[in-house]
């Protein structure tokens, strides 16, 4: 099978039998959206819970999933920093005005990797070697930044502002304090969301891979940074982990370092042992789903590359025949910026308080105020002046006081006479902490055609879609051996409304020769199917069969649904 013949055929599959197709459609399309066909939703619907077994209720001790809104208020974007800089770079055409995604032209024009250069960068490289316009070859104007949020009005005043999200995140340190009480002030706490972004790409391309609107699939994963949690990653300490460090990928390493995750928090090749965890988690899951560790690594971001928001970043990306290596989930350490950022913006205090197991006692500096000085000297000023002192650091005011004499504040010289510094001891019961945050994030769309791809094989010239059978959109397909038999007829009909009653994803084919309805349900990825025939009626067995091997076993009906449901579970296989 060439690169080429594999996405094609997942394309041409994925329409004809109703994965996924360009929306609107009838009226021309329009590029960076996608329709989810029944298949396609039923399928993405699994993954989204698979993502949620994982990493949520797998974790549930610790990880919560919530729902916040897909519209938000200007305030919350302009203190996330992606009213500022959630930006691509854009270069438009002086002849036909087409506009270009300025970092991808270069990159095509000169075979290097240009994400993350600044637009001055990218101007003097479109200058230098004279890339055109790669429609009319017209001259390209200056690079400039392009904002990827979709703005929108909030009910009818069109001065208020709303933007849809461009990633579920924010809702989440948004909502983090209430949740936070809600788990009874638990601590590391993660909170999970899955739901629809909306990003401007300027130039969608690669089908489902960049989109306008897509399903994300987030953790935002809470955590004291000064507690040692090295312990968390014992457990996996010896299991290997991919990573192309920064450092390689500048001295141009194509190809990944293999770790022990142990390894890669000891040498702090990861930054901190719960980003470690989740990428390991992050591995583990794309296994599950059909991706191979070795077809799979951790690529980290070197720092122009990164999100504002970011001081570690690994994209996880898996290779794909057309597209080579593709993103496929973020893995960012995103420190205290965000929380920091919305107490700043919101006045609100998103700390978090931590008991002490005993009460600690310390010596502390205080500034004691001679008020009745003060006031007698500075009157009006008063206020002003307490006001500043209260948010004065007693040791800066005490080496002030030391070095000059005097503290200056509210525009007037404080002496001793007015102030002075007194230790004393205080009790502290615990400490107050804006929390870290680690956040693994996928995208569903992306996820759904490496699975796709994945699962894509051809057996004898006919399609068969190894979709993990916990995934499979559809589980089994009934099938009468023949059409005209009333008696096989009207067996097969009790056994689907049997299986159908007790949950099963199912469908009934008697359209075609037995090899031809194989084949359909093959290409779709059907994992079993159950055939009935003359000897059903006489000793009330059906058969079995598989996707994957076509291997059959015969089974008395009345095992049928448990033999079913362990093999849909992956627990046992046919024999
Ligand atoms: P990011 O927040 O940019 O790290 O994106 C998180 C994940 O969302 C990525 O790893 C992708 O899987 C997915 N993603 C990002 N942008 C797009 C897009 N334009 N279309 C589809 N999926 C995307």
């Amino acid at each position: 099978m060439s690169s080429k013949d594999r996405y094609l055929k997942v394309v041409e599959l994925a329409r004809r039998r109703g994965f996924f197709w360009p929306s609107y459609e009838i009226y021309g399309g329009v590029a960076g959206f996608y329709d989810m066909g029944p298949l396609g939703t039923a399928l993405k619907r699994k993954l989204e819970s698979f993502w949620r077994e994982w990493f949520v209720r797998r974790h549930q001790d610790m990880v919560v999933e919530i729902e916040t809104p897909i519209i938000g208020p200007a305030r919350v974007y302009e203190a996330s920093g992606h009213v500022e800089s959630f930006t691509d770079p854009i270069v438009q055409c002086t002849r036909c005005g087409r506009l270009f995604r300025a970092d991808h032209l270069v990159e095509e024009a000169l075979g290097i990797k240009a994400e993350g250069m600044d637009p001055r960068e990218l101007n003097t490289l479109i200058k230098e070697h004279n890339i055109r316009c790669p429609v009319c070859g017209g001259k390209l104007g200056d690079v400039r930044l392009f904002n990827l949020l979709f703005k929108t009005t909030i009910g009818p005043y069109t001065s208020n502002t709303g933007y849809l999200r461009p990633e579920a995140a924010q809702g989440m340190f948004l909502a983090f304090k209430r949740v936070h009480g809600v788990m009874r002030n638990k601590m590391p706490l993660g909170i999970a969301q899955v739901g629809r972004v909306a990003r401007n790409e300027i130039s969608p391309r690669q089908l489902l891979l960049r989109v306008r609107e897509f399903t994300i699939m987030e953790m935002e994963f809470f955590f004291d940074p000064d507690e040692d949690y090295s312990s968390i990653v014992e457990p996996i300490a010896s299991e290997k982990i991919r990573i192309r460090t920064g450092e390689d990928k500048r001295r141009g390493l194509e190809k990944p370092g293999e770790y022990s995750v142990g390894e890669a928090v000891q040498e702090k090749i990861i930054m901190h042992p719960w980003l470690a965890y989740w990428m390991y988690e992050a591995s583990r899951f794309l296994e599950k789903l059909g991706v191979p560790l070795h077809k799979q690594f951790f690529d980290e971001k070197l720092p122009e590359e990164r999100a504002h928001y970011a001081s570690q970043t690994f994209d996880q990306v898996v290779w794909t025949e057309r597209w080579g290596w593709v993103e496929v989930s973020g893995h960012a350490y995103r420190g205290s910026y965000d929380l920091s950022r919305h107490m700043k913006y919101s006045g609100q205090d998103l700390t978090v308080f931590k008991p002490y197991t005993t009460p600690l006692k310390r010596r502390r500096l205080r500034i004691r105020v001679n008020k009745a000085s003060i006031g007698a000297e500075f009157r009006e000023k008063t206020p002003k002046i307490l006001a500043e002192l209260a948010s004065m650091q007693p040791e800066e005011a005490e080496a002030a006081l030391k070095e000059k004499g005097y503290i200056e504040v509210a525009g007037v010289r404080l002496t001793d006479k007015h102030v002075s510094i007194v230790e004393e001891e205080v009790v502290e019961t615990g400490k107050r902490y804006i929390p870290h945050v680690v956040e693994p994030s996928f995208g569903a769309e992306r996820l759904l055609y490496i699975l796709l791809e994945y699962a894509y094989s051809e057996k004898d010239g006919r399609t068969v879609l190894k979709i993990p059978a916990f995934l499979a959109p559809i589980q089994v397909v009934i099938l009468p051996l023949v059409s005209n038999h009333e008696g096989i007829v009207r067996k097969a009909l009790e056994i689907k409304e049997m299986l159908s009653n007790m949950g099963f994803t199912l469908y009934y084919d008697d359209s075609g020769s037995i090899g031809a309805r194989y084949a359909r349900a093959d290409e779709i990825g059907v994992p079993y199917a159950v055939t009935i025939d003359h000897r059903s009626l006489e000793d009330n067995t059906v058969t079995i069969r598989y996707r994957d091997t076509w291997m059959q076993e015969r089974v008395p009906v009345d095992m049928l649904p448990s033999r079913l449901r362990s093999l849909l579970a992956g627990k046992e296989h046919l024999s």
